[in-house]
């Protein structure tokens, strides 16, 4: 008998914990996939969700890492076999006739929704997602390990090819995404330099044991200039930082949803062409363009793992910067 009830882990409002519930398991409409999650990442956006810094419904069942397997396609959908594994990234729908979406940007849809922020998402036992953002993913990666590469990875993959294909890369903040991308950058026969909060000695040893060349504190000089810095802390000081490690024409990618204000600089560590730029969202493009780098590259990925339950405790360690690698919850 298949379950008819199913269990999340709910925000019923900014600034809330996260309440479990229980819930009628939802039914697929046109279009979607029900899914039973065997795994879901915890990512920064989540806590920008709690604390409601992002466009976000409440009340939300957040997470949008998931991982799990399809138990029912809705009116419409072809392709998806019952107990085929699937991800389901954070872009959870577009209208796919706006400008955007006309021309092949759909990351930044006038109209779209996101996983765990307006539609619910996988800190649950189950989720409806659209079938048309559902992912296969590389099967050399256990449910758990896929989790973090939904968002980290895909969003970090999405700013590293904008950062361009310079040979210096520099990686500010040292989390879930940077502890991926930094080893797609080093299999890509960069040099990767790591940049952490201040005193975070293990986290720069941690770095250092993924291939980067250097790690260091934030508030240190690079060693050497950057072609590119991407920035994955939400924290807007870092922003001019990595603008002065950056070289002539370099760029300052900030790969987060959302930051501190960015303090006032002198032109002159803008000049001579060096850019900002944020990235939004992802294509599916992106998704499938990483998912098949990330099954050549030889990529370590490093989890902690909690029980859907403890979802308030994962959330806490992401916060207080204890966490190495990425935060997996368990259904
Ligand atoms: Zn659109
Ligand atoms: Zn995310």
């Amino acid at each position: 008998m298949p379950a008819t009830t199913m269990i999340a882990m709910q925000i019923d409002a900014p600034h809330r914990p996260l309440r479990r519930v229980e819930r009628p398991v939802p039914r697929p409409g046109p279009g979607e996939v029900l899914i039973a999650v065997s795994a879901c990442g915890v990512c920064r956006t989540d806590l920008h969700v709690l604390d409601g810094e992002v466009p976000a419904r409440y009340p939300i069942v957040p997470g949008h890492e998931i991982v799990g397997r399809v138990l029912e396609a809705g009116a419409g959908v072809s392709g998806f076999a019952r107990g085929q594994r699937v991800g389901v990234p954070w872009l959870g729908h577009t209208c796919g006739h706006c400008a955007y979406c006309a021309s092949g940007a759909e990351n930044l849809c006038d109209t779209p929704q996101f996983t765990g922020a307006t539609r619910d998402g996988g800190y649950a036992t189950h989720v409806v997602a659209d079938a048309h953002f559902c992912f296969a993913l590389p099967d050399r990666f256990s449910d758990v390990e896929a989790a973090p590469l939904l968002c980290a990875g895909l969003i970090g993959w999405r700013a590293l090819r904008l950062a361009g294909d310079g040979a210096r890369i520099g990686l500010y903040g040292f989390g879930a995404a940077a502890h991926i991308l930094a080893q797609v950058a080093v299999w890509q026969g960069r040099e990767v330099f790591a940049f952490t909060r201040d005193g975070d000695t293990a986290g720069q040893a941690f770095a250092r044991s993924l291939g980067c060349a250097w790690a260091g504190a934030s508030t240190e000089p690079s060693p050497e200039p950057l072609d590119a810095a991407l920035i994955f802390a939400p924290v807007g000081a870092l922003v001019p930082l990595a603008l002065k490690a950056v070289r002539k024409g370099g760029r300052v990618v900030c790969a987060g949803i959302h930051m501190s204000d960015i303090p006032a600089f002198p032109y002159a560590d803008l000049w001579e062409e060096r850019q900002i730029l944020s990235v939004a969202n992802l294509t599916r493009e992106d998704g499938t363009s990483f998912f098949a780098t990330a099954a050549q590259a030889d990529l370590h990925i490093v989890t902690e793992i909690f029980a859907l339950a403890e979802a308030n405790t994962a959330l806490a360690r992401l916060r207080s910067g204890e966490l190495v690698g990425a935060a997996v919850l368990l259904p």
